[in-house]
């Protein structure tokens, strides 16, 4: 039942990949900044793996 066109929706930044630990821009619309992070959508990780240099979540 969620709402993808809800624009004032509690999360992280607008922006942002939904993967809780990432910290990478996705393009508008976009949910995910990589494959790895879309993976992940249902397994909640500690660390991010999608390999993009300015994520913060990658340990
Ligand atoms: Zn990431
Ligand atoms: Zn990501």
């Amino acid at each position: 039942m969620a709402d993808e066109t809800a624009g004032d929706v509690a999360v992280k930044d607008k922006n942002a990949c939904r993967n809780a630990p990432c910290t990478c821009p996705v393009e508008k619309g976009e949910k995910f900044c990589s494959v790895h992070c879309q993976s992940t959508e249902h397994n909640v990780q500690i660390d991010c793996d999608c390999g993009h240099d300015t994520c913060k979540g990658d340990f």
